[in-house]
């Protein structure tokens, strides 16, 4: 019997074995100790599993047959119990037949206003769901909760383990995890969504704990989302408020802490003063473009524009806008925030800018780009393309292997994500003290330890970049340099894996 070889499909690696290969390459580079290294290649555990919620009835746009109900009266339903959703329909809620005056024929009703629209009964509906625990040496699994379309095991192994990395590089004592579910939340009512977060919270509750594994807002969750998982971990408990730094990125009333909303974009912004500070510059005057503007993205945006930068052009999931004077972040925040018909959050249409393809974004000539959305955006033909000096990342994992490598054979500079947007995770164990001190501090002590942790560690990843072990009043590098120049990305893998070694050497390991 013959087997046939692997197609070249089948030979390319995975998202994950592709985001590995920065370890690996720093493991060689240290001589990274090999049962380390075997540890660190695998997450310690990877669950998944399965959530059940019940969808509420929908009301439908009726695209097929609409003539048959050319004659159909309209119905008067209470607004307040409709909801609507991005695909169109509406969510029913039994209050919009308060006062009702509903015809209704084949299961059609035609809304004022509106057009037809067929009901679509209620339903269970089952969703994946999953939590990576990457390593635990330095301290709890520690990572976000990302609710979106596109997630799989893969891609949580990949950013359970940036965690582990994150976690070492902005020296916080956890260890890295991540999970979520597969699920598009804008196609669900804002009473599904909060039953689907219980549930989760329902089957994780037994794998995750304050001192055990921390979980945090990602992609597709927020502060609110934190407040649900909270109250479900903790229900029933007798000592629930022993029990609050079970999950980060909460409301700072129920003891979430000042500054953590915008701690991955301040973050990110320190990273790139300091980046202009060793040129002997400040970013005043300069200018950026910008992909993304949820959490990150737009506080990175209005913090930078604070400090005198001019943001050119923003691309999100729904366009792309460009403004060769300038956009005004803040009017641009108040467009995608603060106006309810904007229901997909988007730049997209903001009517002091142009509208250009999402491609053009890489083309605007800037000094700084910020890729502030999901990963792999900066492939190989992008970094060809971009006309900046330095990419400063706050998604995790924007720029492609080739896509490094291009932007280094550019000579284009790199803040890699694991530093850029560490100071999300540095905010979440600020809280997780506070919590456990029962303690409460201010917006300015936040940032001034903010301040200090992240130039202090970007200066050590410089340092082992360029090969100048360095002791100083705020930090020390001598310990880390390994005796040759490194690109920034291999150095901040270097200082992870040092800090992380280091355990497991002087700790030694459980048999
Ligand atoms: P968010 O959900 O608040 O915003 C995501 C943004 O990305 C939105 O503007 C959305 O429109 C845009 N987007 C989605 N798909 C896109 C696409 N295909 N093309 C262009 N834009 C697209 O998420 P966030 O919390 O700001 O996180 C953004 C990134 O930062 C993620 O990679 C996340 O893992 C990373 N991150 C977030 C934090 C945090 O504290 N929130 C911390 C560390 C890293």
């Amino acid at each position: 019997m013959s087997s046939k070889p692997p197609s070249s499909e089948s030979r390319r690696p995975t998202v994950y074995q592709e985001a590995m290969e920065v370890f690996h390459r720093a493991a060689d580079l240290i001589g990274l100790d090999r049962r380390v290294r075997m540890e660190l290649e695998e997450p310690d555990y990877e669950h998944i599993f399965y959530v059940t919620v019940k969808l509420h009835t929908r009301l439908a746009p009726l695209t097929v047959d609409t003539d048959k109900f050319k004659d159909l009266a309209e119905s008067e339903l209470l607004p307040d119990g409709l909801e609507p959703l991005l695909d169109g329909s509406f969510v029913f809620k039994r209050r919009a037949l308060i006062g009702a005056n509903v015809a209704m024929r084949d299961g059609v009703v035609r809304l004022k206003g509106k057009g037809l629209y067929k009901v679509v009964p209620g339903r269970p509906e089952r969703f994946k769901a999953y939590r990576v625990q990457h390593n635990q040496a330095r301290g709890p699994y520690k990572g976000g909760i990302r609710f979106h379309q596109d997630v799989s095991l893969d891609l949580f192994k990949v950013l359970a383990a940036e965690m582990t990395w994150k976690t070492a590089i902005a020296d916080v004592p956890f260890g890295g995890g991540k999970g979520g579910i597969k699920v598009d939340p804008r196609s669900l009512s804002s009473e599904e969504l909060e039953a689907l977060t219980l549930r989760y919270m329902y089957r994780l509750k037994p794998l995750i704990g304050p001192d055990l594994d921390i979980p945090a807002p990602d992609v597709g969750t927020d502060g609110t989302i934190m407040g649900l998982l909270l109250r479900q971990y903790t229900d029933g408990e007798r000592e629930r408020h022993r029990l609050r730094g079970v999950v980060t990125g909460k409301d700072t009333r129920i003891g979430g802490s000042e500054g953590r909303v915008k701690a991955t974009g301040q973050g990110l912004a320190y990273c790139i003063q300091e980046w202009f500070a060793e040129r002997g510059a400040t970013p005043a005057g300069s200018t950026f473009i910008l992909q993304g503007f949820g959490n990150v993205g737009s506080n990175a945006a209005e913090i930078l524009s604070g400090l005198g930068s001019k943001l050119l052009a923003v691309n999100d999931a729904g366009g792309t806008i460009y403004s060769p004077t300038g956009i005004d972040v803040n009017d641009l925040i108040a467009y995608v925030y603060d106006n309810p018909l904007n229901l997909r959050r988007t730049v997209a249409g903001y009517p002091k800018a142009q509208q250009i393809g999402k491609q053009d974004l890489w083309n605007v000539e800037a000094d700084i780009a910020i890729p502030a959305a999901l990963g792999g955006e900066i492939t190989g033909p992008v970094a060809e393309r971009m006309k900046v000096k330095l990419v400063a990342e706050g998604a995790n994992g924007p720029t492609t292997p080739e896509g490094d490598r291009v932007l280094e054979k550019r000579k284009i500079e790199m803040i890699p994500d694991i530093i850029g947007n560490a100071g999300g995770v540095t905010v979440s164990y600020y809280e997780w003290i506070q919590n456990k001190r029962m303690e409460h501090w201010s917006e300015t002590e936040v940032n001034g330890r903010l301040e200090q942790a992240i130039k202090s560690n970007y200066r050590i990843i410089r340092d082992i970049a360029r090969n100048t072990p360095r002791r100083t009043a705020t930090h020390n590098s001598t310990r880390y340099c390994i005796g040759k120049e490194v690109d920034m990305r291999t150095a901040a893998m270097v200082l992870a894996l040092k800090r992380i070694e280091a355990h497991y050497q002087l700790e030694g390991f459980s048999q």
